[in-house]
């Protein structure tokens, strides 16, 4: 790993505080290697009286988190975004929130290299293109993780993760402090109204853990009179927990081994907690249901072990939903056939649930925010990611 692991505060050293002028706010901060066109622009911001970055009320360019490479995360600053396409939206990031799926290149396990990082997000709509209808400046959003048109055949039928026109919000990098969000019609649910402070949260857990915990219970047919397991106790797992009680499900198995984490479980529904794995927690699951496995099995890590014990974990005939993005994951086709099983998942059409789930957050039927565990301002998310890759906090909520 890298050495600015040990660094908390990566680009906050003594580079960082020489260049804070009058026009910059202490908040941002500069890396210590990074010679890009931003840092000259802050140059050139404390020398003259005009700095030529300001666009109209900004007091600084956008900041926004760049992981380097692993273990390397920097928060510096970005090109404030504009509106390229008459279909887009600018908003300002109220909050936005570290994945499990950022500490795979955090680990090294995928490439990267000077990375925007984010795509989890609630904001401010501050500007609108000439054809965006839905949303108007000064909305609250929620947005999901996958650009989406919601008017392709595919949209329509549910799956907007797969939308013919999508993108990854990966790639727009939504751990800053602005966004341009394209297709904001379709992407983009505003809320009811302005939310109070204590929502957001929930509402930011919506843009994707919840959305995607809440698919792979769908996918799984949670329901009345069914027994579930849930593989992976992290946020997506906690939230699969919360869907698979919302949905009606008689019993939920969390799989869990941390305290802290069982203990959330239970908050949100789970009626019985195995703490073993592999096929020792096959055993298990077979134990608590007269031999058979359960009816509705949802993976939410995306390992070897963890797809092949949900595998094992479903009854013949049973559902599995997976929602753990994949790595190295290798399936064997005779144990797949014999298992009679139906599979379902992939990335989570969050889109397809986001009013609901709004909905039931505004009445306050669910608390899904409580996977927070961790708050840091947007300056402190190379701390977030040490902290989650660390298993010190479950999911990492960053302020901007
Ligand atoms: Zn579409």
């Amino acid at each position: 790993m890298a050495d600015s692991v040990a660094e908390p505060r990566a680009g906050g050293g003594s580079a960082g505080r020489r260049l804070r002028g009058p026009v910059a706010p202490s908040q941002w901060t500069v890396g210590r290697s990074f010679h890009g066109s931003g840092t000259r622009m802050l140059r050139l911001s404390t020398r003259g009286s005009a700095p030529r970055y300001v666009q109209s009320k900004e007091k600084h360019p956008m900041r926004g988190v760049i992981m380097y490479a692993p273990g390397d995360v920097r928060v510096e600053e970005r090109e404030d975004p504009k509106i390229i396409e008459p279909t887009d939206a600018i908003i300002r990031v109220t909050a936005s929130c570290i994945c499990g799926s950022d500490l795979w290149p955090y680990r090294g396990i995928e490439a990267v290299d000077h990375q925007v990082m984010g795509h989890e997000y609630v904001g401010v709509v501050e500007e609108i293109g000439s054809e965006v209808k839905n949303l108007k400046v000064g909305d609250f959003v929620v947005g999901s993780f996958v650009i989406s048109d919601n008017t392709c055949d595919i949209c329509r039928s549910g799956y907007q993760s797969k939308c013919v026109h999508g993108t990854f919000v990966s790639t727009i990098g939504t751990q800053s402090e602005k966004a341009r969000i394209p297709l904001a019609d379709g992407t983009l649910v505003p809320t009811p109204e302005q939310p109070d402070p204590e929502l957001i949260p929930s509402l930011l857990a919506a843009s994707d853990v919840l959305g995607t915990g809440w698919f792979g219970a769908v996918a799984a047919e949670a329901g009345p009179g069914k027994t579930v397991a849930v593989v992976g106790d992290g946020a997506v797992g906690l939230m699969a927990v919360l869907a698979a009680k919302q949905l009606g499900a008689e019993r939920i198995i969390a799989m869990s081994r941390h305290p802290d984490r069982q203990e959330l479980a239970r908050f949100y529904g789970a009626t019985d907690i195995v703490e073993e794995r592999g096929d020792e927690g096959v055993a298990k699951i077979k134990e608590l249901t007269n031999g058979l496995g359960a009816h509705s099995v949802i993976e939410a890590v995306g390992t070897q072990e963890s797809m092949t014990q949900a595998i094992r974990s479903t009854r013949p005939g049973g559902h599995l939903g997976f929602v753990g993005v994949t790595h190295g994951v290798e399936l064997p086709g005779l144990e797949l056939f014999f298992a009679d099983i139906h599979l379902h998942g992939g990335p989570a059409p969050v889109r397809r649930f986001l009013p609901d789930l709004i909905q039931m957050i505004w009445d306050r039927k669910i608390d899904p925010g409580k996977v927070f565990d961790l708050t840091l301002p947007l300056d402190q998310a190379a701390e977030g990611y040490t902290a989650m890759d660390e298993r010190r906090a479950i999911k990492v909520l960053l302020t901007a």
